[in-house]
This record gives structure tokens, sequence and C-alpha cells, in this order.
């Protein structure tokens, strides 16, 4: 089944999360999902978006890459099992970017989220320099190598969010995004269990040419998932 994930970043307060988590609700209301969705809100708002039918999961936007102690400000994998999460977005380029998470400390992240039981979604991507520079390929190659001591044989979900597409406006074409998505699914080819989402200024009007012609298995949605109307329509419940 598709999977289609929230990422609210650094957005929502507990009020507005409480409204668009009742929103949802009413959008869905009886009918039986052909789509599996997922929240990830900010830390403070995980209990106002917990849908108390199950009909979303709840997911971590970030976690340390130790187990418990004096780490102030982080949050580790248990907690987030704990407080209900079902996945973690690893590797997101903010991460990457502005905190400076390398491939080891993701590799860390990645083995904390599976001893919780969690199941990440890993996420990978060139930047606008790689691009252009054609380096786009060795890039996801490289990156896709911090998963070497993931286990294959647990589900794993892979976001292929080109750098250049985050919150810009510029959609990776159909076309590219097949192009890596075939790059990615050969070096994954021992997965029992992947999933591969695209993510990058995703809107209601350019998903299905998305979704019908690049071989994914869903979105992972930043901007667009801040208004219950587009994470709806993106997710077919217009
Ligand atoms: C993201 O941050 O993961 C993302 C895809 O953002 P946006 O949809 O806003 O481009």
């Amino acid at each position: 089944m598709n999977l289609i994930v929230a990422n609210w970043k650094m957005n929502m307060l507990r009020a507005g999360a409480r409204a668009y988590a009742e929103e949802l609700g009413r959008r869905i209301g009886e009918r039986e999902l052909s789509v599996e969705l997922s929240i990830a809100p900010p830390l403070t708002a995980l209990d106002a978006v917990r849908d108390p039918r199950g009909r979303w999961s709840l997911a971590g936007q970030n976690v340390s890459s130790e187990t418990e102690g004096a780490f102030t400000g982080e949050v580790s994998a248990r907690q987030l099992a704990d407080a209900g999460c079902r996945y973690v977005i690893v590797g997101h380029s903010e991460r990457r970017r502005i905190f400076g998470e390398d491939g080891k400390v993701l590799a860390a992240k990645l083995a904390q989220v599976r001893s919780a039981g969690l199941t990440p979604i890993y996420c990978v991507g060139e930047t606008q320099e790689e691009r252009a520079r054609n380096l786009s390929i060795a890039t996801l190659t490289r990156q896709i190598e911090t998963l070497a001591g993931d286990p294959p044989d647990r589900p794993l979900v892979l976001a292929y969010e080109p750098v250049w597409a985050i919150g810009t406006g510029n959609v990776a074409t159909p076309g590219d995004c097949a192009a890596a998505c075939r790059h990615l699914r050969s070096l994954l080819s021992n997965r029992r269990d992947l999933r591969l989402l695209y993510g990058g200024s995703v809107t209601p009007e350019n998903a299905g040419a998305m979704q019908q012609s690049a071989g994914i298995d869903g979105f992972l949605i930043g901007g667009a998932s801040l208004t219950v109307s587009s994470f709806a329509a993106i997710a077919g419940l217009a």
C-alpha cells in the first residue's frame, strides 16, 4: 500500500495540530483508506495529532544516535516508540545540511531506530550543485552505503528527495524521478520490503502525474502537508 507522510518540520502549535487531526478524521470518516497515512509533527504535538482510531500513524522527524543518558535536548528511539510513533525520518537534507549529520551519525541513528522496533524513513537526494556536476547517481550511491548495516529483511521506507526540489516549487520531472528510483531500487534489490517515496515540492496539482509515471510508492510532503485540504487531496481524500 502506498504511504503518504506529512513532515510538518518546526511548524504548528498544539491547538492547530488538534484542529488538523479533527478535520483529517472528518474527511476520512468511515471510509476504508487505500493509502497509508503518517504524520510527523513536532514532538510537542505528537499527542495532539494521535488518532485514537489509528487511521494514521505518527512519525518522528529526528532521533538521537544514542540510546539514553546525558544528551540534553535529544530524543531517543525508544522514547519515540513509547510516544506511539511507528516511523522516524532519518537523514532529511535539513538534518544533513544544517546540523551536519553525516553517514556515520545516520548509520548510528538507523541502528537506534531498529533496536526500538521502529521503521526508518531514510532520505536521500542530490543537491543542485551535485546535479549540475552530473553527480546525482554517485551521491545516491554514497548515501545508500549508510544502509550497509541495516537488516535487509526489515521493512524500509526510502524517500528520494532531491535537495533542489525541497521547498522550492521546483518539482522533479516524473522522468528524472523514475531514473533516480530505478537506480535506488537496483542498489537495494536485496530488500524484501521496500517502499520508495518521492519528496520535493509535491502539491495536489503535480502528485497525480508523478505517482503515475515515476514508479514510486507514495510521497513525503513538507509545505503542502501543513494544510489538511492539500494533504488530503494528495492522499486522494478530496
Ligand atoms: C521535505 O521537507 O521533506 C519536503 C519534501 O518539503 P516540501 O514538500 O515543502 O518540498
